[in-house]
């Protein structure tokens, strides 16, 4: 996909901060630095969000997530740290090729994520689950 900014910077056609690579996955700094020690962690080959992603590569990028987390930890002592995945535009993703980000947290960063709890009766529950299940066989 040569019009995709993350193919580009995979290829190395244009200019990243990378932090660390194998065969499924490149992580780069965020170019938007939420906090400071926000990395991006991409696959390698263009798949444009979480619904299209092989095993082989969730498995990849989860490792490497939680290696990198840590290594984010050890650095920079964070407060917290969240990870955030957008899947379509809706959700809030700009980039179309699937990516995790590590963001560290600090007490009062202003980063916000809106969570509207509702509650639904137990029966709404089991009418969710009961859709989900059949759609997983
Ligand atoms: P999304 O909203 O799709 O989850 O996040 C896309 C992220 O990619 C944004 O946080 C944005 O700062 C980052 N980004 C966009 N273009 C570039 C780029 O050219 N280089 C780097 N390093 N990050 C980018
Ligand atoms: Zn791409």
């Amino acid at each position: 996909m040569t019009d995709c900014v993350f193919c580009r910077i995979v290829a190395g056609r244009i200019p990243s901060t990378r932090v660390y690579e194998d065969e499924q996955v490149v992580a780069f700094m965020d170019i938007g630095q939420v906090n400071p020690g926000h990395v991006l962690v991409a696959v390698r080959s263009h798949v444009e969000n979480l619904f299209s992603l092989e095993d082989a590569q969730a498995e990849a990028v989860a490792r490497a997530t939680a290696r990198i987390a840590r290594a984010i930890r050890n650095a920079f002592s964070p407060g917290g740290l969240s990870v955030y995945q957008a899947n379509g535009a809706v959700a809030g993703q700009t980039v179309f090729h699937y990516h995790v980000h590590l963001v560290p947290r600090l007490e009062g960063d202003g980063m916000a994520f809106t969570w509207p709890v509702r509650n639904p009766p137990r029966e709404e529950l089991e009418s969710h689950a009961a859709r989900i299940r059949a759609a997983l066989s």
